[in-house]
């Protein structure tokens, strides 16, 4: 918890406090951390592939990021690089072969897949033990039904800061605007764990911000820039922006990242309130490694 923010003394859950910004920078560095110890004591390398296919820039990056912060975790990177032209046989082979591999606990392949591949098939093709996305059926439906498996890295990352700031969620009213399988949904399930009362919104949800507004936890993950406003969060609400738009900066030919809610507007008002850039963001590759580790020490039976 760390960097407040000037902001009138108010009631947050009935209590007198100052609002606070989630500083997702250092909790994820803490929690990298944490995995960067726990992997030294185990007596193998996890393992975790990543498959990149085609040439899409920002995947480049995002992939050399997870390369990167796993082999700095100590854990065993392997990284397959395809063309472009990779036929669905070639990348569902090698995904099976990854399956097999038992120096390999994780996999990731990189979305978006080139047109001509079918994403769902591959997903769905990892054993879902080595799901460290999380985005398998097998993996949404364990979340579902509250069995063990692997939770889908952002949504994760946002119920390990709402579960630092404010312990115990449960009771609380909880609305996650966003219903995607990969960011809305799970996160509304988790949240359900906690035994917080949900309300998923979407596009079709009415009075969008009266909803918002009796929520003590507010997620946003729609993709709208600045969507939600300041009078759409309710006094003391933990708001966790999971958004991130580029849009232009005031600097002509420049660009910034904003989210989906108006942060200037809101943090005066919220309890705790995530910014971005830093705060979901570098929860997700924290996270990554995070199931990892859990992939691998249920692989290998290890006892925590
Ligand atoms: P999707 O586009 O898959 O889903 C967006 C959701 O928002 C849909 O359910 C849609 O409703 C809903 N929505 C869109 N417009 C409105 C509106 N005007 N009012 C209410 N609901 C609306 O996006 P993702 O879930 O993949 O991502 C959401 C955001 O989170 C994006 O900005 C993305 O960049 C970001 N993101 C950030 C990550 C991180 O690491 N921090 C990781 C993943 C995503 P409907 O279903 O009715 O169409």
């Amino acid at each position: 918890m760390n960097g407040q923010i000037s902001a009138p003394a108010r009631s947050n859950f009935g209590v007198q406090t100052l609002g606070e910004i989630i500083d997702g920078k250092a909790f994820a560095a803490n929690l990298l951390s944490t995995i960067t110890a726990e992997v030294a004591k185990l007596p193998f390398k996890p393992g975790l592939a990543v498959v990149l296919v085609g040439d899409d820039a920002a995947s480049r990056v995002y992939v050399a990021n997870k390369i990167r912060t796993t082999e700095q975790a100590g854990m065993l990177s392997v990284h397959h690089r395809l063309g472009a032209d990779t036929t669905q046989a070639e990348l569902l082979a090698l995904v099976a072969r990854l399956n097999a591999d038992p120096n390999v606990h994780g996999i990731l392949v990189q979305l978006p897949l080139p047109k001509h591949l079918n994403a769902d098939e591959v997903i769905n093709t990892i054993h879902p033990d080595k799901d460290v996305d999380g985005l398998t059926v097998v993996s949404a439906g364990r979340l579902a039904s509250g069995l063990p498996g692997l939770v889908s890295c952002t949504p994760l990352g946002c119920l390990l800061l709402l579960q630092d700031h404010l312990a115990d969620l449960s009771g609380l009213n909880a609305v996650v605007l966003g219903r995607s399988n990969l960011v809305g949904k799970p996160i509304a399930q988790l949240l359900l764990q906690q035994n917080c009362t949900v309300t998923i919104a979407h596009s079709k949800t009415r009075d969008l911000a009266a909803l918002c507004k009796t929520a003590d936890i507010l997620i946003a993950a729609v993709g709208r820039p600045e969507m939600v406003r300041g009078d759409w969060i309710k006094p003391g609400a933990t708001v966790i922006d999971v958004g991130i738009n580029r849009v232009a900066a005031a600097t002509p030919g420049k660009t910034k990242l904003v989210g989906d809610v108006a942060f200037a507007e809101a943090a005066p008002l919220a309890g705790f309130i995530t910014p971005v850039p830093g705060g979901v963001g570098p929860m997700t590759i924290a996270c990554l490694l995070r199931n990892t580790l859990t992939a691998a020490r249920r692989i290998e039976k290890i006892e925590r």
